[in-house]
């Protein structure tokens, strides 16, 4: 029995079942255009019934995805469901949802498809306690799993070889101090994230705070013979801001500009507005970032390969978790050098 073929009443529970299931549940022709869609699916994307019956099913997908769908075509025209198909849905205001789900083809009995049905479910959230399980696994394993193995075998030397024990046991406490200071970092982008540590927002003048920073940072570079500069900045421009927390990120701007440097190299720190917001940014000469690594450098433990320089990976994702908290914006230029920038709303009452 097809469902034009139930009694109305039955035709309507079947209808109030879809338009409250969690599910996003779509019905369309084979070339896209919607025939119906569930509220769940009107809900988390967005658009009214209106906007829907001109809107083909594929305009909510995400444009880098929308390549699969002729990849797809294929097989469902021969018959096939494709299953646990990943999708990344857009709704209308630009919120983007990792969804999974399947789609199969009707077809009438002459053979000829007749709709589309696809039904979808929203793992977004799934998805983001999945990579923060991944990244504690990562944590525990690699990041944790050396120093202690260090501090084990400092330790052991130490108990044997009783006169070296001065020495080992630094050894052992610079190890331990960099464990601890991974789980507070790792845990700081979590209270970030999370909203769960709240800033301590006063107005600031960005330019003295940048200056402030970069004196302190200067004895970074001493070794290298590496110099920090203030190029332009914007005397008295403001931002409302937690001063720790952007001392944090552009020490550890200012600290990886430093570190990337070649021997006798010069970064520069400048502050200029744009439009309405106020832009930090630190530039080195150093090798780049490699092309690989771009779209990756803001994850926790990321550091490029043959571009490890001591360090743990999560300072840009501390620095990116911070900005963000701000309302602004963290990013970088790279070719022959590297300028790492970040913009936070000017205060301008
Ligand atoms: P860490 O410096 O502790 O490794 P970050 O998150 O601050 O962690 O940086 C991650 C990685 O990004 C670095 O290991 C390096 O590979 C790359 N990187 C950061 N800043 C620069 C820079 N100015 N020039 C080149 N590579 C950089």
């Amino acid at each position: 029995m097809t469902l034009a073929q139930l009694p109305a009443a039955e035709t309507q529970r079947l209808e109030d079942l879809l338009e409250n299931i969690d599910d996003l549940v779509i019905l369309a022709t084979p070339g896209g255009r919607i025939l119906y869609v569930n509220r769940a699916w009107r809900e988390k994307l967005g658009y009214s019934q209106d906007e829907i019956n001109s809107m083909n099913a594929h305009d909510v997908l995400h444009p880098d995805q929308r390549v699969l769908v002729a990849e797809n075509e294929a097989k469902l025209a021969a018959g096939e469901t494709l299953r646990e198909i990943q999708r990344i849905f857009v709704s209308k205001n630009g919120t983007e949802f990792q969804v999974e789900g399947f789609i199969n083809y009707r077809f009438d009995d002459a053979g000829k498809a007749e709709y589309v049905r696809a039904v979808f479910r929203d793992v977004t959230e799934r998805r983001k306690v999945e990579a923060m399980k991944d990244e504690l696994i990562a944590l525990a394993t690699h990041e944790l799993r050396s120093p202690l193995t260090a501090i084990i075998g400092s330790l052991e030397l130490a108990r044997r070889h009783p006169d070296t024990a001065e020495k080992m046991l630094g050894m052992a406490m610079r190890n331990s101090q960099f464990m601890l200071d991974l789980i507070n970092d790792y845990l700081s982008i979590e209270k970030l994230t999370s909203g769960a540590a709240p800033l301590k927002l006063e107005p600031l003048e960005l330019s003295a705070l940048t200056e402030s920073i970069l004196e302190s940072a200067r004895g970074l570079g001493a070794k290298t013979g590496v110099t920090l500069e203030m190029r332009a900045g914007l005397p008295g421009a403001k931002v409302m801001g937690d001063p720790d927390r952007l001392r944090q990120v552009l020490t550890n701007l200012l600290s990886n500009a430093v570190k990337f440097s070649p021997e006798g190299g010069v970064v520069r720190a400048s502050i200029e507005r744009d439009a309405a917001s106020l832009r930090v940014s630190i530039r080195d000469d150093g090798p780049g970032i490699p092309e690989t690594f771009r779209d990756k450098i803001f994850g926790r433990f990321a550091q490029a390969e043959g571009h490890k320089k001591g360090g743990s990976g999560l300072g840009l994702a501390i620095s990116k978790a911070i900005v963000e908290r701000h309302g602004g914006r963290i990013g970088f230029t790279t070719g022959k050098g590297t300028a790492f920038f970040f913009e936070l709303p000017e205060l301008t009452s």
